[in-house]
């Protein structure tokens, strides 16, 4: 993350962005109570999160990469995020596929509704 966040970056030119950039690095992904933290797993889990959730709010692999390089000075490849999106469908499809065959009627219904979403 560090390196991420360090790589390429004019310090006197940009001092003040990347402060705020990591602060809300820290206040979106770094804040749980777990004992563990930060190595407790939630961080890597709300990224993912995020990622999906700003899919599913409309934005493409591309616009996803700009907001991550916006707002936290993260630079992921827009294809390493498309496949992400597509390992994370593959991920909802198996987990439909259990909750038909065990009856989990709610279950199968919210994962084809992200599944919807994500591939639109
Ligand atoms: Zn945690």
């Amino acid at each position: 993350m560090l390196s991420a966040l360090c790589s390429g970056i004019n310090y006197d030119a940009f001092d003040f962005a990347i402060r705020e950039q990591i602060l809300s690095f820290f206040n979106d992904f770094l804040r749980c109570n777990c004992r563990d933290s930060p190595l407790c797993g939630c961080p890597e889990r709300k990224f993912a999160e995020k990622i999906l959730e700003l899919r599913e709010n409309g934005l493409d692999h591309r616009q996803i990469s700009s907001f991550l390089l916006d707002e936290y000075g993260i630079e992921i490849f827009p294809a390493d995020i498309l496949s992400f999106l597509e390992d994370s469908v593959h991920v909802l499809e198996a987990i439909s596929d259990v909750a038909r065959l065990r009856g989990r009627q709610e279950l199968y219904r919210q994962t084809g509704e992200h599944i919807r979403l994500i591939e639109r």
